[in-house]
């Protein structure tokens, strides 16, 4: 695998990779990278998650000249969120390349809002096809100098019905330019926008070796990305593994990650290609004497390690490649100890973890995120069982004179007096954390339906309330399932995941300038 010095980047776009907390170059990158750098047209098959976006992101950057202000680079995608989610991974690979100007052009944003912004100068725009004509008819975008154009997530935007609006604006823009085609499935209708719009195409796909997966358990959380490490530790404590290893994409998050569990009072460190051998060292007999029991690692550091009991592997972050799974929960269940492998997933990350499955011929089995109560039961059964061999082992004598004379003089009973112990011995009151639990709904699997106080009658359209939940809560729109209209209330699906925190983000909301109430829908 190669690290970014090897791809021979401009020193602006190494420095960023380096910062992003990039260790090694995705293997859709390492193939990529060097292609579209010599101006090549190329169609790339990957899905998203496998680090795509920067594999036409720095190629397309390293082309543009900052001193012309002029539109160098398209990048057209099927969806809002994609844009914008594309336009923030390169400015920030733009970070240290002063003078270039990325914006997002999507439908639903006022049109004259994105041309005040164009009209600044600016060299590269991510659009959904429909805007972009549209700008290109209100000559807002001007064509003549672009020289690289991504059609990024080309099966989807053909599935989206886009594929007229793809063709006019392959057909306005410059005969001679660099196409760049990105899908994570090859239909015939994709070649044949290949086969006509782009120059002799190198095809990049990242090969699949036989891969053979152990034999654990697998399973995967779908998780709210701030809700990360919330669900990591609980399910730490559910399974209480004596020793875990945790993998981050980036060595920016093993830091972050070590910073947290250690909050939380977890014994964690991290090991990262940026550390000198004494640190690693050191880290690793931490970890092999058992005083360290959760190593949060990259993959290029974890590759080193050879410890035989780990219990656990989590996959903090969706790896970006099928092997780096196999690899990853490679690192358990060995030596004939069984194991289990755990993957928090994101959104649309979940296409990955389904690539994933199928071409490592694996089951990863969906689990619901343990509620505090699920960790609570099962800390306070550990706890017990210890206390259990005590009794069965120990003299008691001493303790039980204590007790005696203590619930003598207080009146409690010995029942109450066990509780308070076993409470004082988990080292927290469950009470005191209450979770919002969403009981049925009514929603689909996965979903849960909330209650809006509002509806036709106040004006509202379906857009405000798609709008309003995405903007407050920063989840995804697309997240948001099925919204019902009535004239004087509303009802819209969210993942199970966001309930809460839609909920308490919409309280200082307003949807049309009206504040408004949601809550749990009651079951029909
Ligand atoms: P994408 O497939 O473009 O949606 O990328 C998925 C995520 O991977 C983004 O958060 C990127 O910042 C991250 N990423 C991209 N390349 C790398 C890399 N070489 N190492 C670690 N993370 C990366």
């Amino acid at each position: 695998m190669k690290n970014f010095e090897e791809l021979c980047l401009d020193p602006r776009l190494l420095r960023a990779v380096t910062e992003m907390g990039f260790e090694q170059a995705s293997p859709i990158q390492e193939k990529s990278i060097p292609i579209a750098m010599e101006g090549r047209d190329m169609i790339g098959q990957a899905q998203t998650g496998t680090g795509k976006t920067a594999a036409f992101g720095i190629p397309m950057l390293q082309r543009v000249d900052s001193h012309n202000k002029k539109l160098q680079a398209i990048v057209l995608c099927p969806t809002r969120e994609l844009a914008i989610q594309s336009a923030d991974e390169i400015r920030k690979l733009a970070k240290f390349m002063h003078g270039i100007k990325v914006l997002p052009v999507y439908g639903g944003q006022e049109i004259s809002k994105q041309i005040r912004s164009l009209k600044g100068g600016v060299q590269v725009v991510i659009g959904t096809p429909g805007r972009v004509i549209d700008h290109i008819n209100r000559h807002t975008l001007k064509l003549d100098q672009v020289g690289t154009v991504v059609l990024d997530e080309a099966d989807e935007m053909l599935n989206m019905g886009f594929r007229e609006d793809i063709e006019t604006v392959l057909n306005r823009l410059p005969e001679v330019r660099q196409t760049l085609l990105f899908s994570a499935t090859m239909p015939k209708p994709i070649l044949e926008i290949a086969r006509r719009y782009l120059h002799q195409p190198e095809m990049v796909k990242v090969v699949k070796k036989e891969l053979t997966v152990p034999k654990i358990d697998q399973f995967y959380y779908e998780v709210n990305p701030r809700k990360k490490s919330e669900v990591l530790s609980r399910l730490l404590d559910m399974y209480d593994p004596r020793l875990s290893l945790v993998f981050c994409n980036t060595k920016k998050k093993v830091d972050e990650l070590v910073e947290d569990l250690k909050g939380r009072g977890y014994f964690a460190a991290g090991l990262h290609g940026d550390m000198k051998q004494s640190q690693r060292d050191r880290v690793m007999n931490g970890f092999r004497n058992g005083k360290t029991e959760i190593l949060v690692a990259t993959d290029v550091a974890a590759r080193g390690i050879d410890v035989d009991d780990v219990e656990a592997v989590f996959n903090y972050d969706v790896p970006q490649d099928d092997e780096y799974y196999v690899h990853r929960i490679g690192r358990t269940g060995r030596a004939g100890k069984s194991g289990k492998a755990f993957t928090l997933v994101v959104g649309r990350e979940i296409y990955k973890l389904k690539d994933i499955q199928r071409y490592c011929k694996t089951k990863i089995r969906r689990q619901p995120i343990p509620s505090v109560a699920d960790v609570t039961d099962i800390k306070a059964e550990k706890i017990l069982d210890l206390a259990g061999n005590l009794i069965e082992t120990e003299n008691l004598g001493k303790m039980l004179d204590i007790l005696e004379e203590h619930l003598d003089e207080k009146d409690y009973s010995s029942l109450e007096m066990a509780a308070a112990l076993l409470m004082l011995q988990m080292g927290e009151n469950p009470s005191e954390t209450p979770e919002e639990e969403f009981g049925d709904t009514g929603a689909e699997p996965g979903m849960v339906r909330l209650f809006i106080n509002i509806g036709k009658k106040q004006k509202i359209r379906i857009g405000d309330i798609l709008g309003a939940i995405a903007g407050e809560s920063g989840m995804e729109g697309d997240l948001v399932g099925t919204i019902d209209l009535y004239d004087n209330y509303t009802f819209v699906e969210v993942p199970r995941e966001y309930a809460s925190e839609v909920i308490e983000a919409m309280k200082h909301a307003k949807i049309r300038g009206k504040s408004v109430r949601l809550e749990p829908a009651n079951r029909k």
